[in-house]
């Protein structure tokens, strides 16, 4: 059994140094439990925050403790009168070969539906905040302008492809030509812009002749202020993610723009909101399942998933993570179906 655990923590990246692996035996399940082997690792940008000591809305990752993360994993061995060797299961059983589970927290997948993967992204965690934050905080009504950044990622690419089903016009901002062509040919966005060129507000305003009614956040830093002037009066802005800035040792240099926010929120009457998915939602997850199966059962939702092959990858994967390396939801293949 190969598992990550948090070495140090880091100042500002993270480095391979932060991480360290460990192998030992597999553990053996007792009465009542299930032996859980890792086919599928999820790597998601809000694992840098559990990385630190910072206070946040989740206790850290402690030195020395096995990395957390979301997994689909197969029964290995059953001894849990739910569960048969074979089954595929969501779980949460971090960076690591092998688990133990008494099977709380543990939720079956059928292959046959959808692929078992799906499970990490466009069917979980991430397709579900997309899903929340735009509908229920940024409630866009057809024929308004949503903005999304990471617009190829995991959260971006299905807030701006449900923003389209809602009948929407659809911005999605991204690093690279690459991940831009994809954006508007794959996904179908209206235009997409790329954060790395330095007329970003210009193009952005210029992509948005309407102004823009509805913002999910994701990013912060220089895209933000892109978007700030082009809010419309009454606009929604869902506060889902600020990328940009889980590296940042200090604030970034000035001029203070807080009176530039603050003064625009009142003036607009524009409302912001910070979400934590599961913390906020996690009643709600049989609305969106409602919601997302249709779509993909037509056809009209599009997923791309970037694999990094074996357990040892998952630190520079997830370094890469925080700079724009991934294209598509970020996932490790630990191991064979
Ligand atoms: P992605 O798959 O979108 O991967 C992260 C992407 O962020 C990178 O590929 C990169 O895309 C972009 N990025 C990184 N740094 C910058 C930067 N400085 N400026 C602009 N873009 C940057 O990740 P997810 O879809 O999983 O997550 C997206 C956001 O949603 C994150 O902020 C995450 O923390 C947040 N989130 C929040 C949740 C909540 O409950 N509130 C739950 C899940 C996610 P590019 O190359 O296009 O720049």
């Amino acid at each position: 059994n190969r598992r990550f655990v948090l070495a140090s923590r880091p100042k500002g990246a993270p480095t391979p140094d932060n991480f360290r692996l460990e192998t030992g035996s597999a553990p053996e399940p007792g009465e009542g439990q299930v032996l859980l082997r890792t086919v599928f690792l999820s790597l998601d940008p809000y694992m840098r925050g559990r990385m630190s000591d910072a206070p946040s809305y989740a206790a850290p990752v402690e030195v020395d403790g096995l990395m957390v993360g979301g997994t689909v994993c197969r029964v290995a061995k059953s001894r849990h009168p739910d569960y048969a060797e074979g089954d595929w299961v969501l779980a949460y059983s971090g960076w690591q070969d092998y688990a133990l589970s008494d099977g709380k927290g543990l939720f079956k997948l059928d292959p046959k539906r959808a692929p078992p993967s799906w499970a990490l992204g466009i069917l979980g965690m991430p397709g579900f905040t997309a899903y929340m934050g735009l509908t229920d905080i940024g409630q866009p009504k057809a024929g308004e302008t949503v903005v999304v950044a990471a617009a190829s990622g995991a959260v971006g690419s299905v807030v701006g492809q449900v923003a389209k089903q809602l009948g929407c016009r659809v911005v999605g901002i991204a690093g690279g030509k690459e991940k831009c062509d994809y954006v508007t040919g794959t996904l179908g966005f209206d235009a997409c812009i790329d954060h790395r060129q330095p007329d970003l507000a210009e193009q952005l305003k210029a992509a948005c002749p309407d102004g823009i009614d509805v913002y999910f956040e994701n990013v912060g830093g220089k895209v933000f202020d892109a978007v700030l002037p082009l809010l419309n009066s009454k606009a929604r802005v869902p506060l889902c993610g600020l990328i940009a800035s889980y590296n940042a040792t200090e604030l970034p240099p000035g001029p203070d723009r807080l009176p530039l926010l603050t003064g625009t929120l009142l003036k607009k009457r524009i409302r912001m909101q910070g979400f934590i998915i599961f913390d906020d939602y996690g009643d709600r997850y049989g609305e969106f399942l409602a919601a997302m199966q249709p779509w993909l059962a037509a056809g009209k939702l599009h997923y791309r998933e970037d694999l990094v092959d074996g357990l040892e990858a998952a630190p520079e994967a997830f370094i890469g993570m925080l700079h724009g390396a991934n294209f598509g939801k970020l996932a490790v293949r630990v191991g064979p179906d």
